[in-house]
């Protein structure tokens, strides 16, 4: 095999020149930023594009509508340009006669406070930034990512610095200049992580005080684990730095994104805690997930979403392994290197199974369709239920539990999904190599991990049926299974009040119904979303009668008189006291769940 550096120079084509890229963000809080760009050019038609299908957000958002002031010039003169006629994100212009170089400008106006920006446009304060430079380029239609080269130059408010994985050198590919985002601030500090295998991670924070940018003991150690933790679980890593960007504010909206050598991550100051208490769980996931990316969904990435161009439609098949198994990894890491105590993640288990009971939508849809439909869905379910939404990321995370588990029964646990992990993620760090796979490809690495179960078929059952119910095996194969009964926690409280969902068949959010069981006694009587609960039995309705009420007729039928809408009136006989769902230790099997998040020996 001849590699290609050894060839003789001539024998190869010149690169073409880069296209010089200018980003001057020195007014970027005042919520615009300056673009400048110089392409080399030949005479005659040429269409530059916008991009469109931004990596990680698998939909077509590329936010061209922030773009104003735009213009083209040559030799010093202007250049006439007209949007393409049938997709708004071409420029099509022609390059005057001698000339070489072509100059594009224009400003990017973002969107205030919308959390896109973060993901894919510019968000600033008055003392920080996130700058995505994908939202500021254009370049030649059909270009290649990995095959045009760009020389980017940023510019910064004074005194600011930055924060990127964007490499130093003179020219860089389009693909990862796009993959780099850069956080900037008057207030940025760097933490080194060490890791054994020798490979650089760096934590970058900005935030609005040099305090504020110095994350406590706590968060660093977390942050230490994770990097060790990944190596354990991954067995390789596929970059040769890794810069995890977190900006602590309260003045953008909290997102995060993947990227194959960084993670954007925006958080409330204080909101990944101290380590004494319970952070939130999407604050306490968001590190941790967005970086089980680098590997799922960056390095080894669906081949329906490894686009050549930043146009070319993508198709979005796989997400529930994309987003399911990241979202799986990403609590396991998560649990694993501390930021969130196990007890709750098994309470937020719980909640996860309970909220995914009776929808509707997947009478209809499997989890393959919300694949191939994201586009369309994403962030947009309803209360009707009846279209699914982020259940790619909730109802796959607890079948790739079930796939964990499972492999650890089938094997004496000897196994787990930890040893698909090495094989499916591992291999050779060639730094940022993207290795697209198939479902195929999937399921025989599953098999090659633990033979004897038909893993095609497991994928086909569990990705392309229709099942209205949350699933449970893998809780169950986990040692945990639901039960339904009495709750005493305190720290549940709330949802005794507002949970009727297994004894009456809704959810209230005070008085109101905000969930209506298929099949309840609240369905059969009528009752739906939006009706607001005044009486019972005769009495000014409250949560707390009606709790009362039903904790009585444990042994006897109990005659509950609601009336609906200051109107009508429903009635139920009930017997079987307070029904809520807890996870319970089934002594039968072996305690896997314990195994999983905590990775004992
Ligand atoms: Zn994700």
């Amino acid at each position: 095999m001849v590699f290609p550096a050894l060839l003789a120079p001539a024998l190869l084509a010149p690169a073409p020149p880069a296209i010089r890229l200018t980003i001057d963000a020195r007014e970027v809080s005042k919520q615009v930023v300056h673009v400048t760009l110089r392409f080399p050019v030949t005479p005659g038609p040429l269409t530059l594009e916008y991009p469109k299908w931004i990596p990680g957000m698998h939909e077509p958002v590329g936010p061209v509508q922030n773009l104003v002031r735009l213009g083209f010039a040559a030799n010093g003169k202007p250049v006439a340009w007209r949007r393409d006629g049938y997709d708004a994100y071409g420029f099509q212009l022609t390059v005057p006669a001698g000339v070489k170089e072509l100059e594009a400008h224009f400003d990017y106006l973002p969107r205030p406070n919308d959390s896109d920006e973060i993901a894919y446009g510019v968000a600033a304060t008055g003392t920080l930034a996130v700058i995505n430079p994908s939202a500021l380029l254009l370049a030649p239609r059909g270009s290649a990512l990995t095959k045009t080269a760009f020389a980017p130059t940023v510019l910064l408010p004074e005194r600011w610095q930055k924060a990127t994985s964007l490499p130093t050198t003179p020219t860089v590919s389009l693909e990862r200049l796009m993959d780099s985002p850069i956080f900037a601030g008057e207030h940025l500090k760097r933490f080194e992580l060490p890791s054994p295998d020798g490979v650089p991670h760096t934590l970058a924070v900005v935030a609005d005080t040099d305090e504020v940018a110095t994350p406590n003991a706590h968060v660093l150690a977390c942050m230490q684990k994770l990097v060790t933790e990944s190596a354990a679980l991954f067995g390789a890593r596929h970059y040769d730095k890794f810069t995890f960007l977190l900006a602590l504010t309260s003045g953008l909206p909290q997102y995060g994104l993947e990227h194959h050598e960084s993670t954007v991550n925006v958080l409330r100051p204080n909101a990944l805690g101290d380590g004494s208490g319970t952070p939130g769980q999407w604050n306490a996931n968001l590190l941790p997930h967005e970086y089980v990316h680098s590997w799922n969904g960056k390095h080894r990435r669906p081949y329906g979403l490894a686009g050549k161009t930043f146009n070319q439609p993508l198709s979005t098949d796989l997400l529930w392994v994309y987003e399911g198994m990241t979202e799986y990894l990403g609590e396991v890491l998560m649990t694993r290197c501390g930021f969130y105590p196990f007890e709750a993640e098994r309470e937020h288990l719980r909640q996860t199974l309970v909220s995914l009971d009776g929808r509707g939508a997947r009478t209809w849809q499997s989890l393959r369709d919300a694949a191939l439909a994201f586009p369309l869905i994403t962030n947009k379910g309803d209360s009707t239920r009846l279209r699914l939404s982020n259940d790619i990321y909730y109802e796959s995370m607890l079948h790739w539990l079930e796939a964990d588990a499972l492999i650890r029964q089938k094997s004496n646990e000897k196994l787990s999904l930890d040893d698909f992990c090495r094989r499916f993620f591992g291999g050779v760090n060639r730094g940022p190599e993207v290795r697209p796979y198939t479902e195929a490809e999937l399921a025989a690495t599953l098999t090659a991990t633990l033979p004897g179960v038909d893993w095609t078929a497991w994928l086909h059952q569990r990705f392309d049926s229709l099942e209205p119910q949350a699933p449970r095996t893998g809780l169950e194969l986990a040692g945990w299974p639901e039960h339904l009964g009495e709750l005493s926690e305190p720290r549940r409280e709330q949802e005794t009040l507002t949970d009727f969902r297994f004894s009456l068949g809704f959810r209230l959010a005070g008085a109101r119904i905000t969930r209506v069981e298929p099949s309840s006694f609240a369905a059969q009587a009528g009752l739906v979303v939006g009706n607001q609960l005044t009486l019972l039995n005769g009495k000014p309705f409250s949560n707390q009668a009606l709790r009362e009420a039903i904790r009585g007729s444990k042994t006897q039928a109990t005659r509950l008189v609601l009336q609906v809408d200051s109107a009508r009136e429903v009635a139920f006989d009930y017997l079987g006291g307070e029904r809520l769902s807890v996870l319970e230790r089934a002594g039968s099997t072996p305690d896997r769940l314990s195994l999983i998040f905590l990775r004992k020996k």
